[in-house]
């Protein structure tokens, strides 16, 4: 669709953005505070796991079948706790570890497991001189922190529909000896929403890497978390690993952060049997044995794959609504301008918008000027460099409905001037 802007004559361009500038005055003197900043659940779903609360009491047997819950052991995590994980990620609990609340903390020992000691027998990174981890992008920032702080060189990969790119993926991995990772977010990505097509999860199981201690990262952050409608089915990685004849070269992450609570969710991770033992053996110099009450709780409250499906409908009846508002708020507002792009994700926490070149860090400082509050523009990209300029991610679930009508309402008249003035200056 041709940009509405660039096609209008001067005259009228000018006029529009005098139109424009007269909007943004009003809403400035409204003095809002809004934030669409983070993926946080609102204050709603998680009253939704606060019966969890009940299920422990000073007379609940602090045994897990032969484990005992409140004392050091079992530093896997609770069998129980191991079996929903299993279910949730669609694995064998044998190859699953359970500990802590956060699956990037996990990721983060994992990196540094390899930074301090090495994967699988090959050398630590830190003596291996520079080393370099691929980082699909628009992408989840705090990934790319987490290789960024090691010194780690991040390596931005473009996003198709259907997953990263998969011929600038193996040609690296396969190429590359330095290339040790990939970060993945498999299943409603952070933030376009995707679901990775078959074709791309078998071209990740299939490749050979140059590296023996490179891993694929794949953080099932958002495996059940869709709006209740069409689920997108994401083929199960460990069996296209074994149907491709490989073997050791995935860690799959996932909590329950967004299930029940962030930060007091339980965390999990998952890999073969041979990089399942070596992750125990590096955790265990780390922690004698994980936070094992909450995992106790959540076994008892969500019980199997059913329950969680079940208490992530109330979730999808609670954020579907606000998804579908960022449709039609967007629709409305910009839908025949031609100015912009944006995901329609069928489950997650994001929408991925795409402006015109050179206009998210515009959008994003007019935004915060009216009172509402973005993530920071080129956060979905290594060290903050979005190339064009032109990614923003909307994150809707926190605020209430009213509130992000309002934001929206905001955002689409930023959009508006931003794209008109570039416009504008297009033609000097
Ligand atoms: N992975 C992804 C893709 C996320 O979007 C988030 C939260 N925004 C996390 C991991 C963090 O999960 P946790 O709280 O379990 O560390």
């Amino acid at each position: 669709m041709p940009n509405a802007y660039q096609s209008m004559s001067t005259e009228s361009l000018d006029e529009e953005i005098k139109h424009l500038e007269t909007e943004v005055a009003h809403l400035r003197d409204q003095h809002l505070k809004l934030d669409m900043a983070r993926g946080k659940p609102s204050p709603q779903q998680t009253a939704l796991s606060k019966p969890m609360l009940d299920v422990l009491d000073s007379s609940t047997p602090l045994v897990d079948g032969d484990a005992i819950v409140d004392n050091y052991g079992t530093p896997e995590g609770l069998p129980s706790a191991r079996r929903l994980a299993g279910q949730i990620l669609g694995v064998d609990p044998k190859n699953v570890v359970v500990s802590g609340s956060s699956s990037l903390n996990l990721m983060h020992d994992l990196v540094a497991h390899a930074f301090i000691n090495g994967v699988a027998g090959a050398e630590p990174f830190y003596r291996q001189g520079e080393v370099k981890w691929l980082c699909p992008a628009p992408g989840y920032d705090r990934h790319f922190k987490v290789t960024e702080s090691m010194g780690i060189k991040n390596v931005p990969i473009p996003m198709c529909e259907d997953g990263p790119d998969m011929d600038t993926v193996c040609e690296l991995v396969e190429g590359d000896p330095t290339v040790k990772g990939i970060w993945c977010v498999p299943k409603y990505a952070n933030p376009t929403g995707i679901t990775y097509s078959d074709e791309v999860v078998r071209a990740f199981a299939s490749l050979k890497p140059a590296a023996p201690d490179f891993r694929i990262y794949w953080d099932n952050a958002y495996v059940v978390h869709c709006f209740g409608g069409t689920d997108d089915q994401l083929l199960d990685i460990f069996q296209a690993v074994r149907e491709a004849g490989n073997r050791n070269l995935v860690y799959e992450f996932g909590s329950t952060a967004k299930v029940t609570f962030p930060s007091s969710g339980i965390a999990f991770v998952a890999a073969s049997d041979d990089d399942i033992s070596e992750v125990r053996k590096a955790f265990s110099v780390e922690r004698v044995s994980s936070e094992k009450m909450s995992q106790l709780a959540h076994a008892l409250y969500l019980r199997d794959l059913d329950g969680v499906r079940a208490h992530m409908r109330k979730h999808a009846a609670i954020v579907a609504p606000r998804f579908a508002l960022v449709q039609s708020k967007l629709g409305e507002g910009l839908g025949s301008l031609g100015v912009a792009t944006w995901s329609n994700p069928h489950g997650g926490y994001f929408v991925s918008f795409e402006g015109p070149k050179g206009s998210a860090k515009r959008i994003v400082a007019l935004m915060a000027d009216l009172g509402v509050k973005l993530t920071p523009a080129g956060a979905t990209w290594p060290y903050g460099k979005d190339p064009n300029d032109s990614n923003i991610r909307i994150a809707p679930t926190y605020p209430s409905l009213e509130d992000l009508g309002q934001a929206l309402d905001v955002f689409v008249v930023a959009v508006k001037l931003v794209s008109a003035k570039i416009a504008r200056e297009e033609r000097g």
